[in-house]
């Protein structure tokens, strides 16, 4: 992909606003469609990508060519057979509905509790299985709450008019599934609001998300007995046993004030409400695959209000991203297999060759950092892995049981599937081979207890990445990323981990200072930020992607500086212009209001018009490259510009 001078905007100075003089153009020709709460350059790959996987399923629903592509075609074809699901009706969750109207007291609660956990139905907390802090080789069990309608905790306790208005409108959601679940109107109206106050209960004993980030809040190992001790009334380690969990020497606790308040919060609730809020919340989750009014009914609250969609996305994409969700390896296997080249592999990894020597040189001449730290650091950095494209291994899906009968007992075979397949994580070391996204998906990661990064084939594609492009795009797109992933290994949260991924500081006590002391800086400069509205960014919540945003522009803009001297002008644009503009490039996006509320709650990402605004007006490098004035409104004074990596 060329850098497009349509795309621009030019009638507005780069000094002034970058992000529209790069994507102006572009940002006026592509409205949101339809079905989408937000349109830019990760949405267009994601189209492209879904556009691949969508023929071969399609081929797969009708002749497969071997067991993957069956399970694939059949659970696509479950999906589609809207006939079929009309005259299911509710008879795929009947027995979990039939289970919670039976419920007549919390006791009866518990009791279904762990059948809904293991089936995909997660009300009030969860169990999930991650790398242990504390011993990066070992698999342990979290304990999290889970069970919240809407989008995040703080979306109970705000006091502004926008999310009072979502929560009135949450009140008449819940009531509106039930009534569709056959309840009288007016039982169902005070049910919404019964179920509004519950979970505002649930809520307030919760972290707030910014609290979640930070590892020592959240690791409270328990052996089974303390887990007794900690909450004495509720049977939390009964519905372990049940689970098939009781031989776990230890669990983390993630919350502990909510596993405390649980069992008062449930005590002193009528079991009316109880299994109004059950019954929802089992509806909720399987709304997509039931009649089409539980999938309408919905759409309307958590497709328009939560998510700003227009409209719903098209039957077969959201078959697809269940199925994404679902099985997402055997997915990502029929997509590398139509598009991931080997070249593109050996380009990529030459690329994060190039940035892994540029966070080198950041840790060799930070001089606010100690000899002992930027020793450890370095370390740290010889230490991180790196994934490229796809598994070498691929996951085996014997036993999951998809077949055409019933989209929704597909859905509920694979978080059976999912479930025991974590499950019997627990009793293994942790495998250095398993990937934690697609590789379809448009994203990448990095993994504080593994110490690593990945990079599925999905996001190793124009805009981020062209294999015939110059070296410019491709440092200003997937280099950009690549070494955003990297500094997560040394961002406010990554760095408290060592080189094998341990919850273990490393840092001398001075440099831990000076480092939180930059790290504050930026939480500030975010913090002065508008996201949508009234609504500010959330400086702390969003800080270990700024910091990344910030690094990975900076090593980025230098690795490139070293490869691109001497590079010709091009379109009358200098390298490190062309730098600048595809990095601006792939944050371009129109987004909804409601989308861009729901996101400044939840997201730890900034909005993407200030992942361009934020990190360059930091940048001296980037004031060079357009020979912008001092005072050019896109800088920032001298003194007030941070530069971590
Ligand atoms: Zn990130």
């Amino acid at each position: 992909m060329a850098l497009d001078p349509a795309d621009r905007d030019p009638s507005v100075d780069p000094g002034t606003d970058f992000y529209r003089f790069a994507n102006g153009g572009w940002l006026d020709r592509n409205p949101i469609p339809p079905g989408y709460g937000a349109w830019g350059s990760f949405e267009e790959l994601s189209v492209r990508n879904e556009a691949i996987v969508h023929r071969v399923v399609e081929q797969a629903a009708t002749a497969p060519v071997d067991e993957v592509h069956r399970l694939l075609g059949d659970y696509y074809a479950a999906g589609m057979d809207t006939a079929a699901i009309e005259a299911a009706g509710l008879d795929p969750i009947r027995p979990y509905l039939d289970r919670i109207d039976a419920v007549a007291s919390v006791d009866d609660l518990y009791a279904v509790l762990p059948e809904l956990h293991r089936d995909g139905f997660t009300l009030l907390w969860g169990q999930a299985v991650t790398v242990d802090h504390t011993d990066s080789t070992a698999n342990l069990l979290w304990v999290v709450p889970t069970g919240l309608g809407l989008p995040d905790r703080d979306a109970y306790v705000d006091q502004s008019e926008a999310a009072e208005a979502l929560r009135r409108a949450y009140v008449d959601h819940v009531a509106a599934q039930l009534v569709n679940l056959g309840e009288d109107p007016g039982d169902a109206a005070a049910h919404g609001a019964a179920v509004l106050e519950l979970e505002t209960r649930l809520a307030e004993p919760q972290l707030k998300a910014e609290e979640q980030r930070d590892p020592a809040a959240t690791m409270h190992r328990h052996t089974l007995a303390d887990v007794d001790a900690m909450a004495p009334v509720l049977p939390l380690r009964a519905h372990l046993v049940a689970l098939g969990l009781g031989d776990l020497s230890v669990v983390n606790v993630q919350q502990p004030a909510y596993v405390s308040a649980l069992a008062d919060i449930l005590a002193t609730t009528d079991p009316d409400v109880l299994r109004a809020y059950a019954r929802f919340h089992v509806v909720s989750s399987a709304a997509s695959t039931l009649p089409e009014v539980f999938d309408r009914t919905d759409f309307e609250f958590y497709g328009r209000l939560v998510g700003g969609q227009q409209e719903q996305k098209e039957r077969y994409k959201r078959v697809l991203a269940a199925l994404g969700a679902d099985m997402g390896e055997a997915l990502g296997r029929v997509y590398v297999t139509e598009t991931f080249a080997p070249e593109a592999k050996e380009r990529a990894l030459a690329m994060v060759e190039a940035i892994l020597a540029e966070m080198r040189r950041s840790l060799e001449t930070r001089e606010w950092m100690s000899d002992a730290t930027r020793t450890r650091g370095l370390a740290k950095l010889d230490g991180v892995g790196v994934k490229i494209g796809y598994p070498d291994e691929w996951r085996d899906w014997t036993g999951i049981g998809i077949a055409r009968d019933s989209y929704a007992l597909n859905r509920i075979r694979a978080a059976r599937f999912e479930f025991e397949h974590q499950r019997r994580k627990l009793a293994r070391p942790v495998d250095p081979a398993e990937w934690e996204m697609p590789p379809h998906v448009v994203n990448a990661y990095y993994h504080p207890t593994r110490n690593e990064i990945v990079f599925p084939a999905g996001i190793l594609q124009p805009p981020m990445f062209d294999a015939e492009a110059d070296d410019a795009v491709n440092f200003g797109g997937i280099g950009t990323v690549v070494a955003h992933e990297i500094t997560h290994g040394f961002d406010d949260q990554g760095r408290q981990f060592d080189a094998d991924g341990t919850l273990h500081d490393w840092w001398e006590p001075e440099d831990g200072e000076r480092f939180t002391h930059l790290a504050d800086r930026l939480a500030g400069q975010f913090d002065q930020y508008i996201a949508v509205g009234d609504v500010h960014v959330n400086g702390r919540l969003t800080l270990g992607e700024n910091i990344a945003d910030l690094g990975g522009i900076s090593l980025a803009c230098r690795a490139h500086a070293r490869v691109g001297a001497g590079s010709p002008d091009i379109d009358g644009l200098s390298p490190a212009q062309r730098f600048f503009l595809a990095n601006a490039t792939i944050w371009r996006a129109n987004v909804s209001e409601e989308l861009a509320r729901t996101l400044a709650q939840v997201d730890p990402h900034s909005p993407r018009r200030l992942r361009v605004l934020g990190p360059f007006s930091n940048l001296d490098a980037f004031q060079e490259a357009w020979g912008l004035p001092d005072d050019a409104p896109m800088m920032r004074p001298w003194a007030e510009r941070i530069e971590i990596w």
